[in-house]
């Protein structure tokens, strides 16, 4: 392995560390899971694509934590914006004005493609979903979303209605109205062949198909992710999105872009519609946003719908719309991606990344398909690559992942942080990762797939 393979550091004596699992176990609620687990693993540092555990552990986050660390952990120059900023004003309400939030408002009309111009601010990306979706149904005045199976926008109750895949399923009933299409799966999909697109991956058609029986009068927006993340990654072919948004036009549909994971650079442009230059009527974004560093959303619209809150009340607030410290996180951001060219090099090590997983998909049985561009990829594993049978069912029991399972912990033991879905192998590191980490997650999967190669039945 090379030489930025985890290394072993003096860990920080048991006792100043050992209470913060056991707090963790018995007083914090964790995120989607049962509460009876082993504690979860106790971080006690962090810098750039790496992070410490506390005893000694260093990994390569190949995940940016929940793909949001972009610009990596403790970035000098965020760290120094908050600091900065918590000098001048933590704090103040969303009805005053403050420099730091109407900075970014001025950025994101800047860098946000066509007439996508006022934003509002959130504590994160269902917060903003949240508000596009209340946003389209009262400019429209008409209540149905499409939305896409294979889709995560959110917990909160709308944002959890919207979203396709099971965690939707303890939300219901959920916030009703909600009708849903298929997604352009490039692998799963039967018409992989670009000349024989059926309508599901053309978009406009399957779109239109399930408008005729619902009505498209009755139907305020579309809701999707620009390219899936969670639920993918799933990169639409070329001709996609334009075709969904001409069909939105045809019938008075808002298009909404959910960008809270591939915005700000994930796939090496601001935003991933960029790639096909298409300007949905409404642009969510958070995490990449500022890196998660203080929790933010934004919800960018466009100016017919800014145009039409001048004389229509948004009946929609947070108390910390806006936060100064969020803002000002953010356009320093902004900022370090502009000076140190962190799109550039998003593009360039996702082309590394994209020809390293081509060649594993070479090498080891298992990966039937190399999902995903730019710095957001997946190896999607299977048990035969002529059935395609995945490695792990739909929503699989953790013992019937547990191939899977296996590759990710064969990484993590070697000192490289990847996580799963389905039976999918995630990879979304930091945009400023260098070369040598990229390659040496490349030579860390390589060995983890043997444990995935063994399952193979082809
Ligand atoms: N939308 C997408 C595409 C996401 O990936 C996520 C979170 O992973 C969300 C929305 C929800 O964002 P948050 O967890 O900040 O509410």
């Amino acid at each position: 392995m090379s030489s930025l393979s985890s290394e072993q550091t003096a860990p920080p004596s048991p006792e100043t560390t050992d209470w913060i699992g056991i707090a963790e176990r018995d007083h914090v609620i964790t995120s989607w899971s049962k509460q009876s687990g082993p504690p979860p693993r106790v971080v006690t540092a962090a810098q750039g694509c790496w992070f410490t555990t506390a005893d000694g552990t260093r990994y390569l986050d190949f995940m940016s934590q929940l793909v949001n660390t972009n610009l990596g952990h403790q970035h000098p120059r965020l760290v120094e914006a908050i600091k900065r900023q918590a000098d001048t004003l933590c704090y103040i309400g969303p009805g005053f004005a403050n420099e730091a939030r109407s900075r970014l408002a001025l950025d994101l009309a800047e860098l946000a493609p066509g007439n996508l111009t006022a934003s509002f601010f959130t504590t994160g990306g269902a917060a903003a979903n949240e508000n596009a979706l209340k946003l389209a149904r009262l400019y429209t005045g008409r209540q149905k979303v499409v939305a896409r199976y294979r889709s995560y926008h959110g917990a909160s109750a709308g944002a959890i209605s919207v979203t396709g895949e099971p965690r939707r399923w303890p939300a219901e009933p959920a916030v009703p109205g909600v009708v849903r299409m298929f997604d352009p799966d490039p692998y799963r999909c039967a018409c992989n062949d670009a000349a024989t697109r059926c309508a599901v991956c053309q978009g406009g058609p399957h779109l239109e198909e399930v408008l005729r029986y619902e009505g498209p009068e009755s139907v305020a927006a579309v809701i999707l992710e620009t390219v899936t993340g969670t639920n993918g990654p799933i990169v639409p072919p070329d001709g996609y999105l334009r075709s969904i948004r001409e069909v939105c036009d045809r019938y008075g549909i808002l298009l909404i872009c959910d960008e809270v994971m591939v915005g700000f650079g994930r796939l090496g442009e601001w935003f991933a519609v960029d790639k096909w230059d298409v300007v949905p009527d409404i642009l969510t974004c958070a995490k990449g946003l500022n890196s998660g560093y203080v929790p933010l959303g934004a919800m960018i619209v466009s100016e017919p719908l800014r145009d039409w809150l001048r004389d229509h009340t948004f009946s929609g607030g947070l108390t910390y719309a806006g936060h100064p410290l969020a803002c000002a996180s953010a356009v320093e951001s902004i900022q370090i991606i502009k000076d140190e060219h962190v799109l550039e090099n998003a593009r360039a090590r996702g082309e590394q990344l994209t020809r390293g997983l081509d060649r594993l998909r070479s090498e080891h049985p298992s990966v039937g398909y190399v999902h995903g561009t730019g710095l957001m990829q997946g190896l999607e594993l299977v048990r035969d690559r002529r059935t395609k049978e995945p490695l792990a069912p739909f929503h699989a029991t953790p013992d019937q992942a547990e191939p899977v399972t296996a590759v990710i912990d064969a990484a993590r033991s070697r000192g490289v942080w990847l996580n799963r879905h389905d039976s999918v192998v995630r990879l979304a590191p930091p945009l400023i990762v260098s070369a040598d980490e990229v390659d040496l997650a490349l030579s860390v999967l390589d060995e983890a797939l043997v444990e995935s190669d063994r399952a193979y039945e082809g």
